[in-house]
């Protein structure tokens, strides 16, 4: 039988409880969500600025399709390369600051072909133990020796880069933390990277659009530097899809040569990069929806102070409370879904042993009172 391990393996992982399954959407993303056949306030996109659904985006999006078409139809290096993407990577790298930008057709991607171009066999990377899968990946695919600190220890990382080799060296993280919702020490990782010679790359999937007024991490921290290599995605925040690479003109060169999974690969529709365009007008313009998330983590924080689950220190929209056990989580996510909120429950080993939480992902979209109505509900959940 050729798949009889593989039978075997599902069947072990049901009987743990472990079966990944994926729930159906039947409406657009949002915070009013229909899935698996129901109406349900939904606290688990990360669509932290109510875009994913925009109508300027809908439009833009709509227009370049009639202009442009639907299709990338080629490589980037081919004739891919769409005059909306230029237009959009030049506008990406205004935004963060940095004089030159790339994009990707996803994060995923971007960290892979980033990684995979700099550094080799000969070369160290150095990578937060709390990092995203994709960075973990990247380190892996491109054969540098991986030495992995404790989540942002700075003084374990120094250690490290003390006694490493000769080589390139790169520094990896998570700019915001996507299961903790916490920030890398920008600064001090910078410092050190100055100290030791080393490339920084921060990955900034759930900062850009929501931190430093939409411009990130760098402008949040007001950091700056030629050793810096920035990537953000830009389906969460931004409410599209797909992600970009910022940094030195030399570097995005680079990329441009040796990023398999730029070269590689379809040129995203030029559509899409219309809609990011526009996305990109409202994360500039409409503070008001980063003030709103700002009341929301404020309004959830307040509101569960003294509950027995405690939140971990996040000032991002993503703010997970710790439940502890496996079983008690998912049933305070059944529980909560009984009553029409949808927050998943996240457990090892996406997460470490005996952290199993909700992670409750906050949008623009959300009004104070609907997440007021979470917090009545996850604190009745906890006095049961
Ligand atoms: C989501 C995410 C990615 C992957 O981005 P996609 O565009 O979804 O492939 C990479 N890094 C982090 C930290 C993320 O949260």
């Amino acid at each position: 039988m050729p798949f009889s391990e593989l039978t075997t393996e599902l069947t072990e992982r049901t009987a743990a409880g472990l079966l990944r399954r994926r729930r159906l959407l039947e409406s657009p993303q949002g915070t009013h969500v229909r899935v698996d056949g129901r109406e349900v306030l939904s606290f688990c996109s990360n669509d932290y600025l109510g875009l994913a659904n925009h109508p300027a985006l809908i439009s833009a999006a709509k227009e370049a399709a009639d202009s442009a078409g639907v299709g990338g139809g080629a490589s980037h290096l081919i004739t891919g390369h769409h005059h909306l993407h230029q237009k959009l990577e030049e506008a990406l790298a205004k935004s963060v600051g940095l004089p030159c930008a790339l994009l990707f057709s996803t994060g995923y991607m971007a960290n892979i072909g980033v990684v995979t171009a700099l550094v080799g066999r000969s070369d160290t990377v150095f990578a937060d133990k709390l990092n995203h899968a994709s960075l973990n990946d990247a380190a892996v695919l491109s054969r540098a020796e991986l030495k992995r600190y404790p989540h942002n220890d700075m003084a374990a990382l120094e250690q490290l880069l003390k006694t490493a080799k000769s080589g390139r060296k790169l520094v990896l993280a998570d700019a915001v933390f996507s299961m903790d919702g916490d920030v890398a020490p920008v600064k001090e990782l910078l410092a050190l990277c100055e100290t030791y010679d080393a490339w920084l790359m921060l990955d900034d999937a759930h900062g850009f659009g929501v931190l430093g007024n939409g411009r990130g991490i760098l402008a949040e921290h007001g950091v700056c530097s030629p050793r810096i290599i920035y990537m953000a995605t830009l389906g969460k925040a931004a409410g599209v899809a797909g992600a970009f690479v910022a940094g030195e003109t030399m570097l995005i060169e680079n990329l441009i040569q040796n990023a398999r999974s730029y070269v590689y690969t379809t040129a995203a529709p030029p559509m899409l990069a219309a809609a990011l365009l526009a996305s990109l007008n409202v994360i500039e313009e409409e503070d008001w929806r980063r003030e709103q998330l700002q009341r929301l983590i404020r309004t959830l924080r307040d509101g569960l102070q003294s509950c027995r689950w405690q939140l971990v220190a996040s000032q991002t929209p993503i703010q997970p409370v710790i439940i502890g056990d496996n079983k008690e989580a998912i049933d305070v996510s059944e529980h909560l879904l009984e009553r029409g909120l949808l927050v998943p429950a996240i457990r090892p080993p996406t997460v470490p042993k005996g952290t199993a939480r909700l992670r409750i992902s906050l949008s623009a979209s959300h009004t104070t009172d609907e997440v007021q109505q979470l917090v009545d509900a996850i604190r009745k959940l906890a006095d049961r």
